[in-house]
Order: C-alpha cells, then sequence, then structure tokens
C-alpha cells in the first residue's frame, strides 16, 4: 500500500527536521526566561482534578467532533455526490485553513520572536516565515511524490483492486443503510470514474493533514498540563473542548473523502482524539521541567508549529479549497459556489473566534 509508503516518509522527515533543529536549541542557554509568576492563583493541588476533568472533556468532545462527519456518510442527503458534502467538506477546510492562519502561525511568530530569546539570531531574520515556507515546499513535494508513486503502483496492478473493493464495501454498507441497493449502485460507477484519480490524493492528505493537526494539539495540551494557575485553566479547559471539536471536524471532513476503510478510519479518530489529553499528560509530568518560556521549548516549539503551519495552510488552499473549487461539480454551478464560500467563511470564522483563546 502507497500509503504506508506515506506514512514511512513523515516520520523520516520529521526526525530528520528535529536532529536538524535540535543543535541550534542546545546552543541556547539553559536559564529560564521567566518562571512562572506565583500569585493566589497558583495552587498545584487544586489543578490536578481541573486537568483530570480536562482530560476526559477533550477526548469526549474531540470524539465527537471528528466522528461528526463521519456519521453523515449514513445520511442520503449527503452522499458524496450531493450538494451537501461538497459544502460540508469547504467547511472543513475553513476551519483547517484558520488553524493554519490563526492559531499555529502566531502562535510561532509570538515563540521565535520572545523577548526570553537571544536577540541574535532570533530577532534578526523571520525564521517562523522562513520555516513555514519551507515547509510548504517540503508538504508539495511529499504531496506530488506520494501521490505519483501511489498511482503508479495502482496502475503498474500491485494492488489494482484495493481502490474497487474498497469502494463497494462502503456502497453495501451504504446501501444497507438506507434500503436502496439500486438507486445508490447506479450512481457509483460516475462517481468512482471521477474521483478514482483523485482518491490516492485524499488518502495523502487525510495522512498528512493529520499530522499537522497533532502538533498543535499536542503543544496547547503541553502548555494546559504545565500549568497550575487554576483561574485561567478552567476557561482553557472548555476554550480547549471547542477547539478540538471544531478540529476535529474539519479533520473528520478530510477523513471522509479518504474512503478509509474502518480500522484505518477508527485509527485516524482514536489519534486524533487522544493528542490533547496526551499531551495535557504529558506537561503534568514534565511540569517540573517543562518551562514555557524556556529558550528551549520556544525554539523548539515555535520551529515545530511554524511547520505545520506551512503544511496546513498549503493543504487548506491546495489541496482542499482549491481542489474543490477548480473541481467539475463547483465549476458547474456559481449558486453552489457561493453557498461553499459561505460554508468556508462560517468554518474559518468560528476556527478564528476560537483563536482569541487558544
Ligand atoms: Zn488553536
Amino acid at each position: 500500500m502507497a500509503t504506508t509508503s506515506v506514512s514511512k516518509f513523515i516520520p523520516i522527515f520529521l526526525i530528520i527536521l528535529i536532529s536538524i533543529l535540535t543543535p541550534i536549541a542546545h546552543s541556547q542557554s539553559d536559564d529560564e526566561c521567566k518562571t512562572e509568576t506565583t500569585n493566589s492563583c497558583t495552587d498545584k493541588a487544586r489543578a490536578v482534578p481541573l486537568k483530570i476533568i480536562a482530560i476526559t472533556s477533550i477526548l469526549v468532545t474531540s470524539m465527537i467532533g471528528v466522528c461528526l462527519p463521519l456519521v453523515t456518510r449514513s445520511i442520503p442527503a449527503l452522499h458524496p455526490d450531493r450538494n451537501l458534502f461538497v459544502i460540508v467538506k469547504c467547511f472543513a477546510a475553513g476551519i483547517i485553513l484558520a488553524t493554519g492562519f490563526m492559531h499555529v502561525l502566531p502562535d510561532s511568530f509570538d515563540m521565535l520572536r520572545s523577548n526570553c530569546l537571544d536577540d541574535k539570531p532570533w530577532h534578526k531574520f523571520p525564521f517562523t516565515g522562513f520555516v513555514a515556507m519551507l515547509s510548504a515546499i517540503v508538504t508539495l513535494m511529499v504531496d506530488s511524490m506520494a501521490t505519483s508513486i501511489y498511482s503508479k503502483r495502482c496502475k503498474a496492478g500491485v494492488n489494482p483492486d484495493n481502490e474497487g473493493g474498497t469502494a463497494i464495501a462502503g456502497d453495501q454498507e451504504m446501501a444497507v443503510a438506507d434500503g436502496g441497493h439500486g438507486h445508490f449502485h447506479s450512481h457509483h460507477h460516475q462517481v468512482k470514474g471521477a474521483s478514482e484519480s483523485q482518491l490516492p490524493r485524499y488518502r495523502v492528505v487525510a495522512m498528512v493533514l493529520e499530522l499537522g493537526i497533532v502538533v498543535h494539539s499536542v503543544v496547547i495540551g503541553l502548555s494546559l498540563g504545565a500549568s497550575n494557575n487554576i483561574c485561567t485553566i478552567k476557561g482553557l479547559v472548555a476554550a480547549l473542548c471547542f477547539h478540538q471539536m471544531f478540529e476535529g471536524m474539519g479533520l473528520g471532513g478530510c477523513i471522509l473523502q479518504a474512503e478509509y476503510k474502518f480500522l484505518k478510519k477508527a485509527i485516524m479518530v482514536f489519534f486524533f482524539a487522544t493528542t490533547t489529553p496526551f499531551g495535557i499528560a504529558l506537561g503534568m509530568a514534565l511540569s517540573n521541567l517543562y518551562k514555557e518560556n524556556s529558550p528551549r521549548a520556544l525554539i523548539i516549539v515555535g520551529l515545530l508549529n511554524a511547520s505545520s503551519a506551512g503544511l496546513l495552510i498549503y493543504m487548506a488552499l491546495v489541496d482542499l479549497l482549491s481542489a474543490d473549487f477548480m473541481g467539475p461539480k463547483l465549476q458547474a454551478s456559481i449558486k453552489l459556489q457561493i453557498k461553499s464560500y459561505m460554508a468556508v467563511v462560517l468554518g474559518a470564522g468560528g476556527m478564528s473566534v476560537l483563536a482569541k483563546w487558544a
């Protein structure tokens, strides 16, 4: 399967990236810039139960968010060839776009421009923009190469029936769900013809996107887990629940169009839902070691954020929005385009509002 070769690709890239970046981080002085100020809000003992509540509630809400687009599969109005399906996808793409522009990129700018970092390299050169740009180029590279390898394999007949097999299995599931086999099957060939060349790309997109989102999800969990400020934690938990639910809807929309089998879908859902709780737990475990304002944390997290911002922005614009809006379905109808743009604005706007908190 080429998806496995893609998923092999990505960790290797990340390892290379991190191994390049860590020497820079080590060269910085280790002393902390500013420790957390101690005031009446700081209460470690009372923060722990709040964090446990956070872990469970965020787990549940992310699960709901990411599954929401997936269960819509059983609603007849949301078949892949219906208009509403395109609108849902555009809403999801808007969320991803805002995650990149409004959450991850500004975070990275804040971190790499922080006063806690040395003036010499960090304030003299816009590292965030540079890394985000490189990351967009690398994403394009992975995208195009993985897609060409995948399509070549499919053509060469290594597993020629895999696609069809999945699609048909999905169909039968659908047919059982709405009780009209003949009805759905008539669409099948037409849909398949149009999307057969697109499916490998959708799968690459879903995989890479999950990776880009996960970085932000772990980081926000980490900062919640490491904080002992009970005044801010309470508000943060509510914001993060919405945050993860929204982001889950964005990701769920992309997993939906990748048409994975149940197990793979379940793995992706599970992986996404556990990242923020994992980040919180990690933050709690490292709360003595991890300081948000230490130069090392700022540089590593800042650079990771920058690369994930480039990835998310590229994916949202090129693979999700442009692919849909320039595709035959939306090109055929201005009216549908206008509805879709409204969905994009709604998704991006909702996620932008959440940027106020996390
Ligand atoms: Zn965010």
